[in-house]
């Protein structure tokens, strides 16, 4: 019953980042109906049912017919799924409401900034700065030490400063930086060291492929924040484990 009604929830939260991450980069208020892509057309509640309005239309806007990406249910069943994979992984998180309120919105700004950096190569501070104080009142409400989040948020924050300041911005953008201090409030220390390591694995592992396959060039600029957001989600549900595996081999 909790993965399905997480699932439906999942949808809801998943359409709602379709809205956002349309409306962030094109610099249109977050405030006002749905509307349509291409024609601008105000839309129906109808029209915004998570994944059924899509296959019940077709792919298509109603009124101006023009197609309606194959993306907008993707991003909606990604985040419904993350959220039971979440449950699946991590019950303890879904026992209490101030860890599902921090577990489902923590999923919910990563998928954001995955998408928006995947899509546009930006990682917008009108999600990273309120998200960093969000996420700080809520992790101290939730009992986690203030001394080991602004840890992790002073290293992650300012091991990014460094490579953007050393590489003149070559390496990485500044949004990375605001990027790591917010993963430092999400994930404390020492779970933060879990997600620097997964991202650069990642982030090589990913890389390597690509240039394999042939699709990428080793000066091909990468969205190192869609690395960060993945690897922050991973921290969060396996962080400890991944740190305690780690001790024991050494
Ligand atoms: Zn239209």
């Amino acid at each position: 019953m909790t993965g399905i009604f997480l699932f439906i929830g999942g949808l809801l939260l998943g359409s709602f980042i379709n809205m956002i991450v349309w409306r962030i980069p094109n610099g249109i208020t977050l405030k006002g109906r749905s509307l349509c892509v291409h024609c601008l057309h105000t839309l129906a509640w109808t029209d915004l049912i998570p994944v059924v309005s899509f296959l019940l239309l077709r792919f298509k806007c109603r009124y101006c017919l023009r197609k309606i990406s194959w993306r907008y249910p993707v991003l909606e069943l990604a985040t419904a799924a993350a959220l039971v994979f979440a449950w699946i992984a991590r019950p303890d998180y879904f026992a209490a409401a101030l860890d599902v309120s921090f577990v489902v919105l923590a999923t919910g700004v990563l998928v954001a900034l995955f998408v928006i950096d995947h899509e546009y190569q930006i990682v917008p501070d009108v999600i990273t700065l309120p998200a960093i104080a969000v996420f700080m009142v809520l992790q101290i409400t939730r009992g986690v030490l203030v001394s080991s989040l602004l840890f992790a948020a002073l290293l992650a924050g300012g091991f990014f400063a460094a490579q953007y300041v050393f590489s003149k911005g070559r390496w990485i953008g500044d949004g990375d930086i605001r990027l790591g201090v917010l993963m430092g409030i999400l994930l404390g220390w020492p779970h933060i060291l879990a997600a620097l390591i997964i991202a650069y694995v990642l982030g090589a592992g990913i890389g390597l492929v690509l240039i394999g396959l042939g699709t990428a060039k080793l000066s091909s600029k990468t969205p190192f924040g869609t690395y960060l957001a993945v690897s922050t989600f991973i921290a969060l549900l396996y962080g400890s484990q991944l740190i305690d595996w780690y001790i024991r081999r050494i």
